[in-house]
């Protein structure tokens, strides 16, 4: 049995912590590992060694730090096969998906190679006689991220590799449901030579996170989760006096207009909506057709493709989709299909008593579809984040706009259609953060940034690419004068 340990200080270290939680293997249901919550000394170990780190680290001339970068860029391609299997082992996403994901997180180590360029500061001579000024992007210090389950490689890399090319150091509580690929990737930062206590992690639960929040020496926090979490954590860290961005649920809309090619609407549904089980952010998890001849030919194209879905453990290389991530997380999903029965919406196929030979004690859910779901229903309104997919049909575009704007979630959205005015009409008049047109699962590639509204985020910066940096930078200007010669005087009155 492996016992998961904490990263510090640039050694690999035992907690000595009474409380222990199980980490699972969701396509068989068996304990894989052992997990400490670690206790308040060890949080603030991480934190001391952060710190330690900080002054040198953020003195390090930036095409310094880009060379370290480089070579772990070079050492997360090299392990990216056992990496993904790490992923999928705890969370049981298949192979190809995991490897997706690390990708992408490799892409932001890429984009933060080339920080040094982005740090450079702004310029202006003779703003006054003889008076030049310059502002420039100085790092916040020790900085801190807590991390979801979904995305174990991809969501901890939107944080540490940008904050720390900005000159901080990090400290990292990554969800304790699939520490292993993180502490893969802690292992191999080490490797790439970064001195010691710039990349930390501490295991734990709550109790880790409050240490952080309300750590005097931690500057800034970095948040990916569940919406009631992520609002928790910006009101008590903003009240503690820190920078924090935090991310959210989601519950993603794609509006289906009646021109639309509708092999390629299903390819996209059938990726987005069952991808990871349905446990992604930006996971589309209500269609919505616009008249009922769309709605009709919509849902009799899903219904055998659903039916078809190929669920089985990461290990078989024909599984489409896997496992969800906890037995608990199995009860509530399932808790969700029975509410929408209880609702009324059509259930069209059902994913429940969904069973694997071989794999009777894996947190399975069969592939779910709902036709005629309507917006007062507990089944929309509430993030499901499982293999379920909802038809909700809509009479007319301005009503699907209308359906889309007024819904608590923010983060991602797309629209379906060959028609460029609708297009552009929507694309400028929803009300979400993230937009795709033709594409289901428009995530920002890392020289963008990602950041979902309303209630997806809390926080005025979004997440790696440019918002990332100046997230962990503060901006600071500098007036210089040089005066040769000139006698001015006391001057009393506003400079100009
Ligand atoms: P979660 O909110 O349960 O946990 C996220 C992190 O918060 C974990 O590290 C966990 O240990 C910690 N945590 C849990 N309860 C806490 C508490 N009471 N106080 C302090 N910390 C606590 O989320 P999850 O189940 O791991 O992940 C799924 C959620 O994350 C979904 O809602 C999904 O939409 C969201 N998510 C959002 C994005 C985005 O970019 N907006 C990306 C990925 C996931």
């Amino acid at each position: 049995m492996d016992i998961i340990q904490n990263g510090i200080n640039g050694e690999l270290v035992t907690s000595n912590s009474a409380t222990q939680v199980p980490v699972f293997n969701p396509a068989t249901g068996e304990v894989s590992a052992q997990l400490p919550i670690s206790t308040a000394a060890e949080v603030d170990a991480a934190v001391a060694a952060a710190k330690a780190a900080l002054p040198a680290w953020a003195n390090l001339p930036p095409l310094k730090r880009a060379a370290f970068m480089f070579k772990f860029k070079q050492l997360l391609d090299d392990n990216a096969q056992e990496i993904a299997r790490a992923i999928s082992k705890e969370h049981g996403k298949t192979h190809p998906d995991a490897l997706g994901e690390l990708q992408r997180g490799i892409e932001i180590v890429d984009y933060a190679c080339g920080i040094p360029g982005l740090l450079k500061g702004e310029f202006s001579r003779n703003v006054g006689p003889s008076i030049d000024t310059h502002s420039d992007r100085q790092p916040l210090g020790v900085v801190a991220g807590i991390t979801p389950f979904n995305f174990p490689a991809m969501v901890p890399m939107w944080m540490f590799p940008i904050a720390v090319m900005c000159g901080n150091t990090f400290v990292l509580k990554p969800s304790e449901r699939d520490p292993s690929a993180p502490m893969l990737i802690w292992e191999l930062f080490q490797q790439a030579g970064f001195p010691a206590g710039v990349f930390n992690i501490v295991h734990g639960d709550k109790s880790a996170v409050d240490r952080l929040l309300d750590h005097s020496d931690v500057k800034a926090i970095s948040f990916v989760g569940s919406t009631p979490i992520a609002e928790y954590i910006y009101s008590r860290g903003t009240a503690a006096g820190k920078r924090v961005q935090a991310l959210g649920g989601a519950k993603n809309h794609m509006i289906i207009m009646p021109d639309a090619d509708m092999d390629q609407v299903a390819d996209a549904l059938m990726g987005a909506g069952y991808g990871s089980a349905g446990e992604r952010c930006m996971a589309i998890s209500v269609a919505v057709p616009i008249g009922e001849e769309t709605a009709d030919r919509l849902v009799a194209t899903l219904k055998p493709r659903v039916e078809a879905l190929k669920i089985g453990p990461a290990t078989d290389d024909d599984a489409e989709m896997g496992p969800v991530i906890t037995k608990m997380h199995q009860e509530k999903v399932l808790g969700y299909i029975d509410q929408g029965v209880k609702e009324g919406a059509e259930l069209v196929v059902d994913g429940r008593g969904f069973n694997l030979q071989g794999y009777e004690n894996g947190y399975y859910v069969g592939g779910t579809l709902f036709d005629k779901v309507t917006t007062d229903m507990v089944i929309y309104k509430e993030e499901i984040f499982g293999p379920v997919l909802q038809v909700a049909r809509a009479t007319d575009y301005e009503t699907a706009i209308d359906m889309i704007n007024k819904h608590e979630y923010g983060n991602g959205t797309a629209i379906f259609t060959r028609d460029g005015d609708a297009a552009r009409n929507f694309a400028d008049r929803i009300e979400v953060g993230m937009v795709g047109i033709n594409v289901p699962i428009p995530v920002p590639v890392a020289y963008h940034s990602f950041g979902g509204w309303k209630r997806s985020s809390f926080g005025d910066h979004g997440i790696y690419g440019e918002e990332g940096i100046h997230f962990y930078t503060r901006l600071k200007t500098v007036t210089t004068r040089w005066p040769k010669g000139i006698k001015s005087g006391a001057a009393f009155a506003f400079p100009t």
